[in-house]
């Protein structure tokens, strides 16, 4: 760790001692160190494919089950995992600080961490919902099964296609849930932690943060596309910077 950086962590430290409100908003990164791929990293491909070009409803509508194979990929490596210690701090002070916690991860390790009160941008990977929203389907039903069986799965109500639970590139978020993660970016100190930050609206909460006053901290190896808007940088894994944070932060 180099001195810059030690000074920050005890910048970022006092400040979330004194403050009154928290919020971190996570990415992928968050999931690096417990061996999930982000999306933009070379890893992060499968079969030679990006995910931006599986994770579409037109991917969907032209091969499900393809897209479905990618899905159980991931279920596969994201079962597997561990919550890493960027889960576990995070999760604590959702618990002891009452920070508010905003994820577009949909792994389920924030929640297996023990977070309180996750607000779920982007869905859950372990959640599944009827592709033609069938009356009885309407709600998104949990299955984590791996292998989830034939693919494309069928909905037990009306026997037609079954999609992941997850928010697509080009698809709109619940209305409600983003108005809560608004409203929680509205705080003292407000940390971005493993997100490169140009999916938006997610990326968007972070010039919200910094407009209504709070420290903005940039937690991330690499430079981001919101890193212009943050007070302090800190170019350091997750798990590492927020265990250094927390060790300061009686
Ligand atoms: P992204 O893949 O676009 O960016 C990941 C970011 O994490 C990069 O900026 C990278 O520099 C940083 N990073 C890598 N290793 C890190 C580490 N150890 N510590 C801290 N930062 C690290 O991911 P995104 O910004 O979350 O956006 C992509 C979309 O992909 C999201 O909508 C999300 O739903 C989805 N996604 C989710 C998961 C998951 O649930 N684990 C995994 C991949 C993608
Ligand atoms: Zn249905």
């Amino acid at each position: 760790m180099t001195d810059s950086s030690r000074d920050a962590i005890e910048r970022v430290a006092a400040a979330i001692a004194a403050a009154r409100s928290i919020t971190a908003l996570t990415g992928a990164g968050v999931s690096a160190a417990s061996g999930i791929p982000t999306f933009r990293g070379e890893d992060g491909l499968w079969k030679n494919v990006r995910a931006e070009t599986l994770a579409t409803r037109e991917a969907f509508e032209n091969d499900p089950r393809l897209v479905w194979e990618w899905y159980e990929w991931r279920r596969t490596l994201i079962r597997d995992a561990q919550p890493n210690a960027a889960h576990h701090v995070l999760a604590e002070w959702t618990r002891t600080r009452s920070a508010s916690l905003i994820t577009q991860n949909v792994d389920g390790l924030h929640e297996r961490a023990g977070a309180e009160g996750l607000i779920r941008l982007h869905g859950s990977i372990w959640h599944v919902r009827c592709w033609d929203r069938c009356p009885a389907g309407g709600e998104d039903w949990r299955d984590d099964r791996v292998p989830i069986g034939t693919l494309p799965p069928r909905c037990p109500h009306c026997g037609g296609m079954v999609r992941p639970a997850v928010v697509w590139f080009g698809e709109p978020l619940d209305e409600a849930v983003l108005n809560s993660a608004r409203a929680a970016a509205a705080c003292d100190v407000f940390l971005t932690v493993g997100t490169s930050s140009v999916v938006y609206p997610a990326a968007g909460l972070i010039p919200d943060a910094k407009a209504a006053g709070a420290l903005v901290v940039e937690i991330n190896p690499d430079a981001t596309g919101t890193s212009h808007v943050a007070d302090v940088t800190l170019r350091m894994k997750a798990d590492e910077a927020l265990t250094a944070i927390h060790a300061l932060t009686p």
